[in-house]
């Protein structure tokens, strides 16, 4: 069978074709479903949102907007330098979703990060696959930061407003 390398992760996988709607091979976006599969059934928080935020950052299409990365980067933000749950970092998402936000248009990083999805479902189901799954979202937020600055600013700007309010009163 053919190897093709993920166009978003660098991973060489068998040739599957692409997956759809992001930049990765079937076979790359396949690993990410049993991932899911995984972080829904385990809870945590909603610990669910690390693996969609990281994944989409390392996989955004050239062409997407900005505001879709911007979600993922500020899923990463809140997540690894806020210490922000998965499901603190679903409400904000939610909370923004209902604003209007101007963001730049990002160019997706010049390498891709050092781990990938596999890294994480190569560890042991249970805490240490908790604990990969952070070192990617660490790794995939350090690729992006080219866009941290931004991130950090917008994030400032909105948590000492409305925003964080409903989000910590829930
Ligand atoms: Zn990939």
């Amino acid at each position: 069978m053919s190897v093709t390398k993920c166009p978003g992760c660098g991973l060489e996988l068998p040739d599957r074709g692409r997956a759809e709607r992001m930049n990765a091979s079937q076979a790359c976006w396949e690993l990410y479903g049993e991932l899911a599969a995984y972080t829904l059934a385990r809870g945590r928080d909603f610990l669910h949102q690390y693996g969609v935020d990281a994944y989409q950052a390392q996989h955004a299409l050239p062409g997407a907007s900005g505001i879709t990365i911007a979600f993922s980067l500020l899923g990463l933000y809140l997540a690894m330098e806020r210490g922000s749950t998965g499901l603190q970092v679903q409400r904000a998402h939610m909370a923004l979703a209902r604003e209007k936000i101007e963001t730049p248009r990002f160019d997706p990083p010049r390498e891709a990060a050092r781990l990938t999805v596999r890294d994480v479902l190569n560890a042991e189901p249970g805490d240490a696959r908790d604990a990969a799954l952070k070192e990617w979202c660490a790794a995939v937020w350090e690729s992006w930061r080219h866009a941290q600055a931004w991130t950090r600013h917008f994030c400032e700007e909105r948590l000492a407003g409305s925003f964080s309010r409903r989000v910590r009163s829930r």
